[in-house]
Order: structure tokens, then sequence, then C-alpha cells
């Protein structure tokens, strides 16, 4: 079967019929679309066109680093001695820099922003924004080592949205957001600065039972097809509201599994510290 040829003209359309009104945070999968004339480059240049700010993930996972030895940390979403040993052996973590490029699962249409001259970045080692557009500065200023999403609700009550190109609720990071504001700790993580020193983050867990929100967020939902994709936006506000009052009113609506370590260890209140010795926050 022909692959769906998608123009910078349907995306235009596509993306005017949400009547989204403000800034935009975006997880996006160029694949869904079928095949875009113009690639990665075409959506962004629209995305930018249509909206005064657009944010995408530019998350980095080679800057994770273990637990100093002594450090010991319970219901931390990992199951004891598991990553970590990992991470001990088969990479040393590398300390975060703005122009590291993303992760691969955040897409060509995240890393293409990424890359656009004047596009800025948060610092957070693994849970990094790229934006650009009208207050992109203070937004991703918002970040710290404590608060990786803080951008997400900065852009929120500036009147953004949240867009969904092709992707569906299970890479949805504003949930994590939500996960936050419903009051939940986010793990404790490690990463290096550029002297090799460990320092101490927070990240979120997981996100594999997040589709589960979709009956939750329909009524305030907008919804497009473009070529093959499914294009979602959620008001950011009501986005917000309605996803922190169904974590108060069921939190197991956020678990992909009864198996998983990472979603029981979140439902359980989050890391827990025992040992301290050779903690060495910045
Ligand atoms: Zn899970």
């Amino acid at each position: 079967m022909a692959q769906t040829m998608v123009t910078r003209e349907d995306i235009e359309r596509g993306l005017a019929g949400l009547g989204i009104d403000g800034g935009v945070e975006v997880h996006s999968s160029l694949s869904a679309f079928g095949r875009v004339e113009g690639g990665a480059d075409a959506v962004v240049d629209v995305l930018l066109s249509s909206f005064p700010l657009v944010m995408v993930p530019a998350f980095t996972w080679g800057t994770l680093a273990a637990a100093p030895d002594g450090v010991r940390i319970e219901r931390n979403g990992r199951k004891p001695g598991g990553r970590r040993r990992h991470y001990q052996h088969e990479w040393t973590p590398i300390a975060f820099h703005k122009d590291m490029p993303a992760a691969k699962s955040m897409g060509v249409i995240a890393e293409t922003l990424r890359r656009r001259p004047g596009a800025l970045r948060s610092t957070h080692p693994t849970h990094s924004f790229a934006a650009v557009g009208a207050d992109a500065e203070e937004v991703l200023a918002t970040a710290g080592p404590d608060r990786p999403l803080a951008p997400i609700e900065a852009l929120v009550e500036r009147g953004g949205w949240i867009l969904m190109l092709g992707t569906r609720l299970t890479s949805c990071t504003a949930l994590h957001a939500s996960e936050h504001l419903a009051g939940r700790n986010f793990f404790i993580r490690y990463s290096v600065d550029e002297s090799g020193n460990l320092f101490r983050i927070r990240a979120p867990g997981c996100s594999r039972g997040f589709e589960n929100f979709d009956a939750v967020l329909d009524t305030i939902k907008r919804e497009v097809q473009i070529g093959d994709a499914r294009v979602r936006a959620y008001p950011g506000s009501e986005f917000f509201r309605l996803s922190v009052e169904a974590i108060k009113r069921d939190p197991r609506i956020t678990v992909c599994s009864p198996e998983c370590v990472s979603c029981a260890d979140m439902l359980a209140g989050g890391p827990v510290e025992r040992g301290t010795a050779g903690d060495n926050d910045r």
C-alpha cells in the first residue's frame, strides 16, 4: 500500500483546525503522519509559524549515574541492584551539556527543533526541554535538579496547550507533571557534573499506563487527523485540573501493570532514604 503523502499545507490546515490559542508542549512522531513532504523540518516550520511558543522534550539518558556508595534509597522505582549495576559497569555517565543530542525516542521532530538556531534548552541532566518562541527563556529557567518538569507547568500557566502529534498518552510527559501536582514525589537519581562529581536529581517514573487518562481527558480533547496521524490537543490548565483530580480519586490510574516496580513504588509514595553516607548534593 502506498504511504499517505502529507504536505506542509495539510499540517497547517490540521493544526489550525485545533483552534489552539497559546504555546504548545509537543510530543511527536514523524512516521505516524505517513510520508511528510519536507520531513521534520517542514513540521517544525509549521509548528513555529502556528504557535507563539513551541517546547519539546529533549531527554538524555547517558547522563545517568549510579548512586554513591553507602546511599541506600528504597521505593525508588527499581529492583534493588538491578539497573544500578548496569549503570556502573556498562557505561561511564557523561555530564549534561546543552548541545548534546536528545535520545532517539524523543523523535526526529523534537530533535530538529532542538537544533534550530535560537532554540533554548533547560538544564536538567535527564529531562531537559528545548523551546523556541515567546518567553522560552523564562519558561525553561523554571527547571532545577529537583524540578525537571517545571517548564511544562510554566508553559501551562501562560495559557499553553499539550499537543500530541501522532503519539499516544504513554509518551505524554505532562502527565508526570500532573503526578507532581497531585503531591507525588519523583524518584531520586544521580548525574555527574563536568568534573565528574555526582549530584542528585529527581526524575519521574513509568508512563506505560498513561493511556488510562484518555477517557478522563476526553471532554477537553480537540482532535484532528493529519495524514495517518491522530493529533490530539488539550488546553493545559484543564488538562492539569482533570488529570490531578483523577489521580487523587484513583491513584492506580497511572499504573501500567501489577508487576511494574516503578509504578508500585510511585503509588506507595516514592523514594525513602536509608543510608546517607557519601551523599554528594550540589
Ligand atoms: Zn509501570
